[in-house]
């Protein structure tokens, strides 16, 4: 084959000179053209839910597009939008009301954004700050980027993010540091917004934190007239056990925004979610009070009635249960690690496990990741650390058989790149 012309993602193509090429997907699994399987441990990064390809999902992909294909979203409508919006907020937690559409994470964070800003000055009471939590990640766009962890994927557009107030990540015994925090955050009633993910924060190391926490974070924006939003483009669709993180703590944020699971994970869809207080702000005769956003795929039909068959899936079928059982799996799973001398930090949150490996200097930990990336590719798993941190967030048709074999290789993994205490 000739060079490829195509730029990657997070990819140094210098070092990584060649790329895997997949002809096939199935289940839990990516095939390869001379039919080498790679089970795809991390859901071809958190998107797919119940396993690549669920047919029932495709059948809708492949109905729709005998009648719809892209309509303008702005002055139109179609069934499966409307169709969709009724079931999510029939899924969301309570309060959410107005459902806008868009196209990925990143997209529905940055709507998130300008709806919190446009709410406060739509009702008269400017807000312009927004609050954060240390280590967190919304997307990679500029907006996105700025309420996320500041570092090396982002210090060469720094100049261009803008400002945020940041509370500390509720590390465990010091979550009254990060409640105070946003206490003195708030107080002088200038954020508009704090933006957190709910449970588990995805990208910044799988770091988790207690349900609790989440509750008196709402308790203190609530207090302060500060709106919460929910950035739950990874941890929704039950991937922390429940459909929405938010669930676990009994909390309805003002905003919610939905993309990585929301179609199965096959094809890019996004929603955030707002509570009718929000789209109010935006109710007007004065055209100046438009929520001015859009994309050109807002809403596509066909993406929409993926989304639509997703939500038939969940009621159809027992994915409630297989989660239930993959999340008890994992707990169970991870057990043997806590004894293991070359890993630390071993925790679950329903379906997903993570745990750190041990390494020596900080150097070596820069280099490990593209190591151990390539050492679970050549055992046909497809595992993609954050740093030291090795994670499973599976599809939730995976097997206790596969897992089993995931488990091994990380112990092997272990004896290979870590380094005792
Ligand atoms: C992946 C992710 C995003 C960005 O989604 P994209 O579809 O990649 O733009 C935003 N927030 C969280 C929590 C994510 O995990």
């Amino acid at each position: 084959m000739a060079e490829s012309r195509v730029w990657h993602p997070f990819t140094q193509h210098a070092l990584e000179p060649s790329v895997p090429e997949i002809v096939l997907t199935e289940g839990a699994y990516l095939h390869k053209a001379d039919g080498f399987r790679i089970l795809d441990a991390i859901s071809s990064w958190w998107v797919v839910t119940h396993g690549h390809r669920h047919p029932r999902i495709m059948k809708a992909i492949e109905t729709t597009a005998s009648s719809l294909d892209q309509i303008i979203f702005a002055g139109f409508t179609h069934e499966p939008a409307e169709r969709l919006a009724e079931a999510l907020i029939g899924i969301a937690p309570a309060g959410l009301d107005r459902v806008f559409y868009s196209d990925s994470g990143s997209t529905s964070v940055e709507v998130a954004l300008k709806m919190a800003l446009g709410y406060f000055r739509n009702i008269g009471a400017p807000r312009s700050r927004i609050a954060v939590m240390e280590h967190s990640y919304h997307g990679d766009t500029i907006g996105a980027m700025s309420v996320g962890a500041r570092g090396v994927f982002n210090a060469a557009y720094d100049p261009l993010l803008f400002e945020v107030d940041a509370i500390p990540f509720p590390a465990a015994g010091r979550e009254q540091e990060t409640l105070d925090r946003f206490e003195a955050v708030s107080r002088d009633r200038r954020a508009a917004a704090l933006i957190v993910e709910p449970l588990v924060l995805g990208a910044g190391g799988m770091l988790m934190y207690p349900a609790w926490v989440l509750a008196e974070l709402k308790r203190i924006a609530e207090a302060s007239g500060t709106l919460l939003i929910a950035d739950e483009v990874m941890t929704g669709w039950g991937r922390t056990g429940t459909m929405f993180a938010c669930e676990q703590a009994s909390v309805s944020p003002d905003i919610l925004c939905t993309s990585k699971g929301l179609t199965g994970g096959t094809i890019p869809l996004a929603a955030t979610i707002a509570t009718d207080a929000i789209f109010h702000a935006h109710f007007s005769e004065d055209r100046k009070k438009t929520f001015f956003h859009s994309s050109s795929y807002t809403a596509n039909p066909i993406a929409c009635a993926a989304a639509l068959a997703n939500v038939e899936i969940w009621r159809d079928e027992p994915v409630a249960e297989r989660i239930a059982v993959l999340s008890a799996r994992q707990a169970a799973g991870l057990q043997r690690f806590r004894v293991n001398p070359y890993f630390t930090d071993c925790r679950t949150t329903g379906t997903i496990a993570a745990l750190d490996l041990r390494t020596g200097s900080a150097g070596y930990l820069a280099e490990i990741g593209p190591k151990l990336r390539a050492f679970f590719l050549e055992r046909g798993l497809l595992v993609r650390p954050l740093g030291n941190v090795l994670y499973l967030l599976p599809p939730y048709c995976i097997t206790s058989d596969e897992l089993g074999g995931l488990y091994d290789a990380i112990e092997e993994a272990g004896e290979r790149f870590g380094s005792r205490p």
